[in-house]
């Protein structure tokens, strides 16, 4: 079974397209820029050379066109025919208090539309990429897969504000969490790892790249995750503030005469790291710069790392102990001296990872030192690995349904 995978984004879309039989991808790519002047398309068919092509891409709908073109392409491709795709997945990012992945058909749609409101940057571009493979690939099931669906098994007092309860049932106020896909993924590899089943452990999956996100995993539900309501909270980010005391957001727009645009620019776009140390978002720039003697840098490293200690010591104390400590995304896989500075100190939880072992990039590996009480993984996320997954069920059952 052959299943296109789809991250449609505000100007750009990811795809890979996998063989489920063994899981193989056998293309991977992305379109960027479009509704710009000039879009490029860069396609990576496995085993072969990869094709770029720049074109005037106006919209989701060509962009998927040039994916769905590079898929048959005579040289570069990997189909003789699109009918040759069985099923597309969808990430969908918000999915409200859904706890699971959902064929497409007009409820799903008006699902991820009425939700738009609450991640514009995300559903609005999904729904886009449904629709223009409605028309391309008409036929061909679609599944839309939420990043929120994992945390739904948080209990409610891990999920509801101290607010007036009734202006928060109104406005479907609560913590809703984000990056579900690739916590899953991981604290199933981690259990994987340990040869033990994930229903009998405590995990804490850290999901540390440009937007980061902690989860508490018992027992292999989703029991307490950083971020809330929208994906601006918990820790500090690259750009986003994370968790401030929220008289803040007032007091500047009394202060500073800022509009609600205004604040939400300042805190998703000009905050986290980024606006702690005034000089980049990007985690490698910081430890050049500290390396160099940037005061500002280091400030905003630890500040960052610090988050990072206290929502571990937090959800030590929710799961009432550990197990396994998970590192992922961008971050999380490649930056030894992270891990390191979170992993510091950490004897109240019998906690040691081996420098020599440390010293891992993007690779699937056990970190701890042998003598630790929690194991300590670094596994690459792989969030598209797991809406082939989820859009392979559902194709089979669909199939198994009508026979
Ligand atoms: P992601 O959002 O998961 O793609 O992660 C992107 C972020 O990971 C970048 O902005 C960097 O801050 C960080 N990153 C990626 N590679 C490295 C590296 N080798 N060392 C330190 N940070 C890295």
């Amino acid at each position: 079974m052959k299943i296109l995978v789809l991250n449609c984004g505000s100007s750009s879309v990811k795809y890979q397209l996998f063989d489920m039989e063994e899981e193989k991808v056998l293309a991977r790519g992305l379109v960027e820029r479009i509704g710009l002047a000039r879009g490029v398309l860069t396609h990576r068919p496995a085993g072969k050379e990869k094709m770029v092509q720049e074109s005037e891409i106006p919209d989701h709908q060509k962009a998927i066109r040039l994916v769905l073109d590079a898929l048959i392409h005579p040289e570069f491709g990997v189909l003789k025919k699109f009918q040759e795709i069985d099923g597309i997945g969808h990430r969908a990012v918000h999915g409200g208090t859904l706890s699971s992945s959902l064929l497409v058909d007009e409820k799903t749609k008006e699902v991820i539309k009425e939700l738009e409101v609450l991640a514009p940057l995300h559903n609005g571009p999904s729904l886009r990429g449904i629709e223009a493979c409605e028309k391309i690939l008409p036929g061909i099931p679609q599944v839309a897969v939420f990043d929120t669906a994992f945390h739904q098994s948080m209990p409610d007092y891990a999920y509801t504000y101290s607010l007036p309860y009734e202006i928060c049932q109104k406005h479907k106020i609560r913590r809703y969490g984000f990056h579900g896909t690739s916590h899953k993924y991981v604290a199933q590899r981690a259990a994987a790892l340990m040869k033990r089943p994930l229903e009998e452990l405590k995990i804490i999956t850290c999901h540390l790249g440009n937007g980061s996100s902690i989860t508490a995993v018992k027992e292999g539900k989703s029991i307490d995750t950083s971020m809330g309501f929208t994906p601006l909270a918990g820790l500090t980010m690259g750009t986003r503030c994370g968790d401030i005391d929220p008289a803040i957001v007032t007091f500047l727009m009394m202060k500073e005469d800022y509009s609600p645009a205004e604040v939400d620019e300042l805190l998703n776009r000009k905050s986290g790291v980024l606006g702690v140390s005034g000089l980049s978002s990007d985690f490698r720039d910081l430890e050049k710069a500290i390396d160099e003697g940037n005061d500002r840098a280091r400030l905003a490293w630890d500040v960052f790392v610090y988050t990072v200690k206290k929502f571990i010591g937090a959800y030590a104390a929710a799961l009432n102990g550990l197990d396994a400590l998970v590192f992922t995304a961008g971050l999380g896989e490649n930056s030894p001296r992270v891990r390191a500075d979170i992993c510091r100190d950490m004897d109240y939880l019998g906690l040691r990872i081996d420098p020599a072992k440390n010293e891992v990039h993007g690779q699937e590996k056990e970190i701890s030192s042998p003598d630790s009480s929690v194991h300590v993984f670094v596994i690459p996320t792989n969030e598209e690995l797991m809406i082939a997954r989820d859009t392979r069920a559902i194709v089979d059952s669909l199939r198994l349904h009508s026979v």
